[in-house]
C-alpha cells in the first residue's frame, strides 16, 4: 500500500505519539474511509519523515489544526487495530511514565505495545524521466567506466520490469548499493516505503463455548470439556487432541455443532511453556500467613488504593500470600497482574499459577518469540486472560478491570529498564494500581530503603511474616576473615581453606553447596598476583576478558581484542611476571527454593562495596541475605560461609546475623545525612559524543543552564568524567541532580531538554535518568 498525501482537508484530525526521541505528537488528518474506526489508544500507521511509522492516536479531535503551527496535514494511511491496542488507563499511566520519566511520549507507548509481527515495512525504488534519459545516455556511450555499467545495470533492470522493484535486491546487482545512492541523489531514481502485512503460518485454536449442563455430556465431550474449560483454555487443534485423547474429527463435529469455537492465530514456536502434570503442593496457610491475607483481602473487598509491602524473611512463604490474593481478586471478578524479577521465575510462579487457577493465565517476557508474546499479550488485551505473570514490562499488561498489583522481591534492580523509557517496573506498578483503584502488594525478605521507608512512615501498609514456614531455623552464618586466612596459609587461592574443607565435606554426605561468587564480569579475566592489576579496554576502561577458544582478552563493550600478554604490562619489572587466570561468575540464585543444600558459600563478599555507588552496602546487604537464606530451606539444616577482607564492615555483619532493621536504621541515617534517597530525588544526566570537543561543549552549555537552578532547589553536581568514561568510543561527562523536592527535580529536567533542543544538541547525545540505580 502507498502512502497518501492530502489535497483536501477532512473533518477529523489527532494527535499521534510516533517512536521517536522528540517530546511532541504529531498532528494527522483522518481520511474519510477510516472515519469511525479510530479511537485514542489505537495503533495506525502514519507516513512520518519519507517513511511508514506505526504511532498511537492520544487524542481524536475535530479542530482544524492551527495553520501558522502546522503547515501540511498529512493522513492516518491505516488502522491496525480492530480494538484501540491501549485502554484510556493505559494511555494515562504512558503519560504519567513520559512525565515523570521526561521520556518520549512515543517511545513510551512502544515499550507498552506488543511487538509488531504482522507488518513489515519496505523500500522500492523506481525509474523517474530523468533516470530514464540516463539510461538510454548509457547504453549509447560507448566508454563506460565501471561505475557507468552498475549504473546501466541497474536502470535497465527497472526498464525491463517496468514498475518499482525493491531496494535491496538492486543493492544485490555488481557495484548495485552505490550506484543506486548515486542514482537517488541525481533524482534519477525515486525511492517510496511500502507497508506489506506478512503472512503468518496460522493454526486453528479452539476454545469451550457451550453453556450446556456439564453432566449431560458423554466421556470424550467431557474430557474435551475438562482441558478447555478448566484445565487449560483455548488450544491449538492437535495439542487439544493429544491432551484429551480424542480424535480429530471428534473436535471437527464439536466445532459444527457449535460446542467449540474455532478461530485461526499465528503459529507459535512454543507451544506450552508449562509441564502438563505438575501438582502445586496445598499448603495451609499458618497465622502470620493468614493474618497478612486476612488485610489484603479487606483492601481488595473495600476496591480502593492501598499499598502493602510483604516483609518476610527468607522462606517464610510470600508466595503463598500471592496466590492467595490473586485467588481473592479473582474471585471479586477483578484481574490481577504478578510481577517477578526475572524470567525463570515467570516459569515458576506462572506454573504454580496455571496449575492452582487454571486456564487464565498469561505469561509475558521479553525472551518468549515476538509471535508468542504478541498472541499473550492480545489474549489479555480481549479478555481472555485474566492473571498475567511476568517481568518488568508485564505492568503495561492490558488487564482491565484491574484487582491487585504483586511485584516479587520488590528490592531487585532488574525492575529498573537502563533504556528509554527508563521506568522502575515497581514505580509505575504502584502508579498503575493508584490510577485503577487497585492493591499494590510488594514483597520482598530485604526490602529496598525506599519501600521500607514508605511502611514506616505510614505511606504503605507493612505486613510481615515473622518466621519461617514450620519454624525451620534460619542457616548459621559465620564470617571468613580472608587476611587472616592469608596469613595463616600464605595462599592467596579464590578460596579460603575453610570453604574449600567444608564444600569436601558436602561432598561426602552427599548434600549440595551453593557457592556465589560476588563478581561482576561473566567469564574468565586475568590479574596479576603479584601486583593485582587488571588488564583494562584501551576505549572503554573497563576489565577486558579472557576467552578461552579465540586464546585473546576482547572488550565486551566494544570488542577491543589483544593478545594475553607474557608479562604483566603494570609491573614488568617483577621478576616472575607470572600472570593468572583467575574465575568470575556472575550467578545469582534468588527466589529458588532450594531442598538439598545445606552449605552456602560466598566467595568475594566485599567486592561491591567498593563501588563509586551510594547503594553499595544496601546491595551487599541483600545479596548476603538472600544468598543465605538458601541455606536449609528444606529438612535438612544449613550452614554459611562468607569470605571477606572487610569483616567489621556493617553491611557483612548485620547480613551475617541477618538483621534487616538495624540494617535500615543505620543505612537510613547515612541516607538523610548525605541527602539520598529516600531523602532526595535524584536524576542523572549524561553528556556523550565521539568527539570530546563536542562533549565539552554541550556539558558547559547544559552547565550554564544547571548552575542557577539551585535557587530553585535543585542541586547540581558535575560535570564530572562519567564512571565509565568512555564507552563505545563516546565521551561521557556526567551531572547527578538532587531535589528534596520532586515536583522541582522533574521541572528542570524537563526545561533542560528543552533548552537542548533549542541548542540543536542532538537527541541522543543527552540521556536523562530519573532516580537512577547504577550511574552510567
Ligand atoms: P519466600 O518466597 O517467602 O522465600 P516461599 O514462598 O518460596 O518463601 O516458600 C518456601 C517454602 O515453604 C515453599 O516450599 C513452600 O511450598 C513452603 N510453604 C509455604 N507456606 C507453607 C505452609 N503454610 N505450610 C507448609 N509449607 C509452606
Ligand atoms: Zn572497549
Amino acid at each position: 500500500m502507498l502512502l497518501h498525501y492530502v489535497s483536501d482537508m477532512p473533518a477529523n484530525y489527532c494527535e499521534v505519539a510516533l517512536p521517536v526521541p522528540l517530546r511532541l505528537a504529531f498532528t494527522y488528518a483522518i481520511p474519510d474511509r477510516l472515519a469511525g474506526s479510530i479511537f485514542a489508544g489505537s495503533r495506525v500507521l502514519v507516513p512520518f519523515r519519507n517513511r511508514a511509522m506505526t504511532g498511537v492516536v492520544v487524542e481524536v479531535s475535530s479542530r482544524r489544526p492551527d495553520p501558522a503551527r502546522v503547515k501540511t496535514v498529512k493522513e492516518i494511511v491505516e488502522a491496525l487495530d480492530p480494538i484501540p491496542a491501549l485502554t484510556p488507563k493505559l494511555l494515562e499511566l504512558g503519560r504519567w511514565v513520559g512525565g515523570y520519566y521526561v521520556a518520549p511520549l512515543g517511545e513510551v507507548f512502544r515499550a507498552m505495545l506488543p511487538p509488531q509481527v504482522d507488518l513489515r515495512h519496505e523500500r522500492e525504488l523506481l525509474l523517474t524521466d530523468a533516470g530514464r534519459a540516463r539510461r538510454d545516455e548509457l547504453d549509447a556511450a560507448g566508454n563506460r567506466s565501471e561505475a557507468e555499467v552498475a549504473e546501466l545495470a541497474l536502470l535497465s533492470l527497472l526498464r525491463i520490469e517496468d514498475r518499482p522493484v525493491r531496494a535491496d535486491r538492486l543493492r544485490k546487482l555488481p557495484g548495485g548499493e552505490s550506484a543506486a545512492e548515486r542514482l537517488l541523489r541525481r533524482r534519477q531514481l525515486e525511492a517510496r516505503e511500502v507497508t506489506l502485512h506478512r503472512h503468518a503460518r496460522l493454526q486453528k485454536i479452539v476454545a469451550w463455548d457451550s453453556t450446556e449442563d456439564v453432566s449431560s455430556l458423554g466421556e470424550k465431550e467431557a474430557r474435551v470439556y475438562h482441558v478447555l474449560a478448566e484445565e487449560r483454555g483455548p488450544l491449538p487443534l492437535p495439542a487439544l487432541a493429544k491432551l484429551a485423547k480424542v480424535s480429530r474429527s471428534l473436535i471437527e463435529r464439536l466445532i459444527r455443532q457449535e460446542k467449540l469455537k474455532s478461530w485461526e492465530e499465528p503459529l507459535a514456536v512454543e507451544e506450552d511453556l508449562f509441564e502438563v502434570d505438575y501438582t502445586p503442593p496445598s499448603n495451609i496457610l499458618n497465622a502470620d500467613q493468614g493474618r497478612a491475607l486476612g488485610e489484603i483481602n479487606g483492601w481488595l473487598e473495600a476496591g480502593a488504593f492501598h499499598v502493602g509491602l510483604l516483609y518476610g524473611v527468607t522462606g517464610s512463604g510470600k508466595t503463598e500470600v500471592y496466590l492467595g490474593a490473586v485467588e481473592a481478586a479473582l474471585a471479586l471478578n477483578k484481574t490481577a497482574l504478578i510481577l517477578v524479577p526475572e524470567i525463570a521465575l515467570t516459569l515458576w510462579i506462572g506454573r504454580f499459577c496455571r496449575a492452582r487457577l487454571g486456564a487464565s493465565v498469561a505469561v509475558l517476557h521479553s525472551a518468549l518469540p515476538e509471535v508468542e508474546r504478541a498472541r499473550e499479550w492480545w489474549r489479555v488485551r480481549r479478555g481472555e486472560a485474566r492473571v498475567v505473570v511476568g517481568t518488568r514490562s508485564a505492568v503495561f499488561a492490558p488487564l482491565e478491570n484491574l484487582g491487585l498489583v504483586v511485584v516479587d522481591e520488590e528490592q531487585e534492580a532488574s525492575y529498573k529498564q537502563e533504556e528509554t523509557p527508563r521506568y522502575h517496573g515497581r514505580d509505575v506498578a504502584i502508579v498503575r494500581a493508584k490510577l485503577e483503584g487497585a492493591v499494590a502488594l510488594l514483597g520482598s525478605a530485604t526490602p529496598s530503603l525506599e519501600s521500607f521507608h514508605n511502611a514506616r512512615s505510614g505511606k504503605y501498609h507493612l505486613l510481615q511474616l515473622e518466621s519461617r514456614v514450620e519454624n525451620r531455623p534460619l542457616a548459621p552464618v559465620e564470617i571468613v576473615d580472608l587476611r587472616e586466612d592469608f596469613r595463616a596459609t600464605h595462599r592467596a587461592g579464590p578460596l579460603s581453606s575453610k570453604l574449600s574443607e567444608a564444600i569436601a565435606a558436602r561432598l561426602d554426605q552427599g548434600t549440595q553447596s551453593l557457592i556465589l561468587i560476588n563478581r561482576r564480569g561473566y567469564s574468565w579475566f586475568v590479574i596479576c598476583r603479584s601486583c593485582g592489576a587488571g588488564i583494562q579496554c584501551e576505549n572503554c576502561s573497563i576489565s577486558l576478558a579472557y576467552h578461552k577458544q579465540r586464546d585473546r582478552l576482547e572488550c565486551h563493550y566494544c570488542g577491543f581484542s589483544r593478545r594475553v600478554p607474557k608479562a604483566c604490562p603494570k609491573c614488568a619489572s617483577v621478576a616472575s611476571g607470572k600472570v593468572d587466570i583467575l574465575v568470575g561468575t556472575q550467578m545469582v540464585a534468588k527466589g529458588h527454593d532450594f531442598q538439598r543444600v545445606t552449605l552456602v558459600g560466598v566467595v568475594s563478599a566485599d567486592s561491591q562495596l567498593s563501588l563509586p555507588d551510594f547503594r553499595a552496602a544496601e546491595r551487599t546487604f541483600q545479596l548476603l541475605t538472600q544468598v543465605a537464606g538458601r541455606a536449609g530451606r528444606g529438612a535438612l539444616p544449613g550452614e554459611v560461609l562468607v569470605e571477606t577482607y572487610y569483616p567489621e564492615h556493617y553491611a557483612i555483619q548485620l547480613a551475617a546475623r541477618q538483621d534487616y532493621l538495624a540494617f535500615f536504621e543505620r543505612e537510613l541515617q547515612f541516607r538523610r545525612l548525605l541527602h539520598y534517597p529516600p531523602f532526595t530525588a535524584l536524576a542523572s544526566v549524561l553528556v556523550r559524543h565521539t568527539k570530546i570537543e563536542n562533549a565539552i561543549r554541550w556539558s558547559r552549555q547544559l552547565s550554564a543552564f544547571l548552575a542557577p537552578q539551585e535557587s530553585r532547589g535543585v542541586k547540581v553536581l558535575g560535570p564530572a568524567a562519567a564512571p565509565l568514561a568512555r564507552l563505545k568510543r563516546e565521551y561521557r561527562f556526567q551531572f547527578l541532580l538532587k531535589a528534596p523536592k520532586r515536583a522541582q527535580l522533574t521541572r528542570v529536567l524537563s526545561e533542560l531538554l528543552t533548552f537542548s533542543e533549542e541548542k540543536e544538541i542532538p537527541e541522543r547525545a543527552v540521556l536523562v535518568d530519573v532516580d537512577p540505580l547504577s550511574l552510567f
